[in-house]
């Protein structure tokens, strides 16, 4: 039987991480399993082929949640990448951190080692900013030499401009670097891309490292149960098909000398545990899994931002809907093959503001996004044919809280996933005010040389009951599924990993992905799961982490 030091299972946006850094030392073998395919998809590389990897199997577990109160009974899409990178190589490509507190946050939970001042140096060591001339960078918080470039739009239309203009009208101010000291404002999105390119983990991590001798990368490989040994993971089963791994192919065993890590990501992680043994003793026993080691907390705290959208037509300018049909698509595709630039070089949302739901509130408790486009039924994957705009909010920390269970023993068959998204009535408040500062922002004075009408809800929905049936009707994820291996002190009911990412109670088993996040940072996830990665790098190798920032009060 092969035996590598590691076994890490997904090359996600944290797997891609761990493969690099841990093999970077030559005396030890690192193994990656990997269900998806290598990330030869073309449309990964092109930033507005998000479009089409969103409902493409081939790079997409294509999940769904299950139906819910909130939902107006919808079962929502819940995409998650699959191929080197996973969902970096088909996300928005957008970099958020989120805000001090978050991290903070997780440290006085009882994390050590995990508050901002902590994380900030790992942050700075996954990139490389590269800013535009006047753009911004502080030292303090932007690394220079980390392996992926965050670069800022360069896209200027008069949308955005008239957009930007009447959310400072309402008293949101610019802000020149919302990952630097302060997130709240409004400005153009900072993303992870070099010259129109998608840098994902894989093509920023993963690839420079394959060529070394001691890391082994297959693809079309499906784990399907980690081995234990009484409480030591000692290796993982996966079958290798040639498409997408799968039951149908050969069962192999590799072991894992020092560590088995789980980089699943939040669906995939906790569903892992619970088919292999590991996770609440009531739900293994119902599915007739033996139960190897009872631990409540797997695939519970499930969180996910949800995001309903008001859309409205555009007079008197042109939108990304006309520019992606017949002739002037033609167009674009010439300009992007020749220049890199245009709308296929763009990412669904280009403008984020950063605010907060009522000015008694002290910390920014909403996002929205801004875009010069429209989608058909809210679904990112088909444009309107009409010239539309459209702006999405959400709570950024929400309260409502789910769970990734295991459907049965099958580790193949997709596990039920249920964000509960809205259950908690303080997510609704918030939800609600945000609606109404979108709507707000839709109809400020500078948009409104462009504003023809809104499209949906529509001007009939009024009250806040109106306002909570639209969110019903069409809110969507925003694809920030997290916290289903939750990190947390013993005492914690919930807690699945400790604070060096060792599933409690087993030995030679860690977890490092988006499912370890104690609570929902204010942000996209992908640079904390990069920032995860790097930190848990450092643990797994035995090295002394950054030393802590010093920052002011
Ligand atoms: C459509 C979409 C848009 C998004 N947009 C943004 C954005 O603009 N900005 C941002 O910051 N974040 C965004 N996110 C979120 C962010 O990309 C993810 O939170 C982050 O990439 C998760 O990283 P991860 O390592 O936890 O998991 P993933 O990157 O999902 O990696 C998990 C990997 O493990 C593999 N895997 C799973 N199970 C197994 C198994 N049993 N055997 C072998 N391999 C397995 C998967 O195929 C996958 O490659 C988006 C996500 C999606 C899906």
């Amino acid at each position: 039987m092969e035996t590598f030091d590691y076994v890490i299972v997904g090359a996600g946006s944290a797997g891609s991480v761990l493969a690099s850094r841990l093999s970077e030392d030559e005396n030890v073998t690192v193994c990656v399993l990997e269900a998806g395919p290598r990330d030869w998809h073309p449309f990964i590389h092109i930033p507005a082929g998000f479009m089409y990897t969103l409902v493409d199997p081939k790079v997409n577990w294509l999940y769904k949640s299950e139906p819910s109160e909130w939902t107006g009974g919808r079962a929502i899409a819940a995409p998650r990448g699959k191929t080197l990178g996973g969902s970096s190589s088909i996300n928005g490509h957008i970099y958020n951190r989120g805000q001090r507190l978050d991290f903070d946050g997780w440290g006085q939970r009882g994390n050590r080692g995990w508050g901002y001042a902590d994380v900030l140096p790992y942050f700075r060591r996954t990139e490389r900013r590269l800013t535009m001339e006047g753009g911004s960078g502080e030292e303090l918080f932007r690394g220079r030499e980390g392996n992926l470039p965050i670069t800022d739009l360069e896209w200027r239309d008069p949308l955005c401009e008239a957009f930007i203009e009447g959310a400072v009208q309402m008293g949101i101010p610019r802000n020149q670097d919302y990952n630097g000291a302060q997130q709240a404002g409004v400005s153009y999105v900072q993303r992870i891309i070099e010259n129109g390119r998608r840098k994902s983990a894989a093509r920023g991590y993963l690839h420079p490292a394959m060529s070394r001798k001691n890391l082994t990368v297959r693809t079309h490989a499906h784990a399907s149960e980690i081995v234990l040994e009484g409480k030591r993971a000692v290796g993982v089963c996966y079958r290798q098909g040639s498409r997408g791994g799968g039951r149908s192919g050969a069962p192999v065993e590799v072991r894992a000398r020092k560590e088995v890590i789980l980089s699943g990501g939040a669906v995939n992680s906790p569903q892992l545990l619970q088919v292999s043994g590991i996770g609440p003793a009531p739900l293994l026993k119902s599915l007739g899994i033996e139960v190897k080691h009872a631990l409540a907390g797997v695939g519970e705290n499930l969180r996910d931002h949800y995001a309903p959208r008001f859309v409205a037509r555009v007079k008197g300018a042109t939108t990304i809907n006309e520019r992606s049909k017949g002739l002037r698509l033609v167009g674009e595709v010439m300009k992007y093959a020749l220049t890199r630039k245009g709308i296929l070089a763009l990412n669904p949302t280009l403008i984020y503001v950063f605010w907060k739901s009522d000015e008694r509130v002290d910390n920014y408790d909403l996002q929205f996004t801004f875009t010069p486009a429209s989608y058909k039924e809210g679904v990112q994957s088909t444009l309107d044919d009409f010239p539309g705009m459209t702006i999405a909010s959400w709570q950024q920390r929400p309260d409502s809280i789910g769970y990734v269970r295991a459907r049965s023993a099958d580790p193949f068959q997709h596990p039920v996933i249920q964000p509960n998204y809205l259950t908690a009535e303080s997510d609704r408040k918030v939800l609600l005010a945000g609606m109404k500062i979108a709507r707000r922002l839709l109809m400020s004075k500078p948009l409104s040389e462009y504003y023809d009408r809104e499209e949906f809800p529509g001007p009939q929905a009024q009250s806040d009951d109106d306002l909570m049936a639209a969110a019903k009707q069409r809110g969507t994820t925003t694809f920030h599924l997290m916290g289903t291996c939750r990190m947390a002190p013993e005492t914690d009911p919930t807690a699945v990993v400790d604070d060096q990412l060792r599933v409690r109670g087993l030995e030679g088993l860690r977890v490092v992905d988006a499912s370890i996040m104690p609570t929902m940072p204010s942000a996209n996830l992908n640079a904390s799961v990069l920032m995860i990665a790097e930190k848990a790098a450092d643990m797994i190798r035995g090295k002394a982490p950054l030393e802590a920032a010093i920052l002011k009060d």
